[in-house]
């Protein structure tokens, strides 16, 4: 059975990297043992562990300055370790809000410290990526938060915002390893790893060694980046699996010719949906404002109820699962992350297509 897989996360992996899982299950490595029986001290997840680092390194070209850290408890937990790290007793930190995940961001920052809303796009839905002209930036702010893409509305940053020396921090749950970025203009980078680069559980943290410096210490082992840093991600007992998965599509990154090829067959891939927004405009009404356009998740509504839930309906027929909107959005959402095969796009394409011509 083909299905075709637009869940907005966990979701779609790439077939290689579960078949590549399915053959070694029982034997990882020449261990006799699957790679979640064996020890995290051992010498074979050593390895693992290093290969899964070196891959993160070299699809995302991360710097000699730069930690690579494997934490848990999700991109949700690093929205408070970042002001617990980072925001001391005076301090003012700048969020930028973009969607829900960066409005949740906000939420636990403002439990801790000082906060200040630089742009918010909640009054007009969150259709829109703010122009630099549109920051409300301070040149105090202990660092700037941001989140580049926006799962649930399906908008996307195109550009990195000057902060002109302000630490730049943002959560890249949703399109990291998607197109090649230039890890320098942050300061710190996090993703939940379960939309473009593995499992839930797992959670991916650059750090620039510097700024990773000034965080406090005044915290309980676990919620110290520098714990992580220091012990090389196994000061206690990582996600085994989660780096095992990861170490797995990080190198079917690579084999596809790494980000930069990812990036032009991202921006292939949405373009066959919007081109089909675009063509029915009145019967597919995308939420994103054009130039604000996310290439991971696309969101659009039908004129009613009636027709969103016929759409759905007929689609999951076609075997085309999991494009039901998010729960405080509503609506239609394809989301389709790096993994997601042209095919699928082609067959959603085409049920698009096929269900305008009988509605319209
Ligand atoms: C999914 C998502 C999160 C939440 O991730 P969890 O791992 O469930 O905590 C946070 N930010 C963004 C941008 C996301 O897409």
């Amino acid at each position: 059975m083909t299905v075709h897989n637009f869940y907005s996360g966990p979701s779609v992996l790439p077939k290689s990297a579960l078949e590549r899982a399915k053959a070694e299950l029982l034997n990882f490595a020449d261990t006799g043992m699957s790679v979640m029986e064996i020890s995290h001290r051992s010498e074979a997840f050593d390895q693992l562990m290093k290969e899964a680092e070196a891959l993160l390194r070299e699809v995302m070209k991360v710097p000699k300055n730069y930690k690579v850290l494997f934490m848990s408890g999700g991109a949700s937990l690093q929205f408070g370790l970042v002001p617990m790290n980072f925001l001391r007793a005076g301090d003012s930190a700048d969020y930028i809000l973009t969607g829900g995940w960066s409005e949740k961001a906000l939420k636990e920052a403002k439990s801790l410290g000082q906060t200040r809303i630089a742009y918010s796009g909640a009054a007009d839905l969150y259709r829109h990526i703010p122009k630099q002209r549109e920051l409300d930036l301070s040149l105090k702010a202990r660092y700037v938060h941001m989140t580049t893409n926006n799962t649930l509305f399906g908008t996307q940053w195109h550009h990195i915002p000057e902060t002109q020396g302000v630490p730049l921090i943002a959560d890249m749950s949703s399109d990291i390893a998607s197109k090649p970025i230039d890890i320098t203009k942050y300061s710190l980078i996090y993703a939940g790893a379960q939309k473009n680069i593995g499992p839930s559980g797992l959670v991916v943290v650059l750090v620039e060694e510097n700024f990773l410096a000034t965080a406090q210490d005044n915290l309980t082992t676990m919620l110290k980046y520098k714990t992580y840093a220091e012990h090389d991600s196994l000061y206690n007992t990582p996600n085994t699996w989660g780096i095992y998965m990861l170490r797995n599509v990080l190198d079917w990154i690579k084999s596809s010719g790494g980000t930069e090829a990812l990036a032009i067959r991202n921006q292939e891939k949405a373009g066959l949906i919007y081109g089909m927004i675009d063509e029915y405009p009145s019967l597919y009404l995308g939420h994103a404002d054009k130039e604000s356009r996310s290439l991971m998740n696309i969101t659009w509504t039908l004129p009613s109820d009636k027709l969103e839930k016929e759409f759905l309906k007929g689609a999951e027929e076609q075997n085309l699962i999991g494009l039901s909107g998010h729960r405080s959005v509503g609506g239609i959402r394809a989301s389709i992350y790096n993994a997601l095969p042209l095919a699928s796009i082609e067959a959603l394409k085409q049920y698009m297509q096929n269900f305008a011509k009988t509605h319209a």
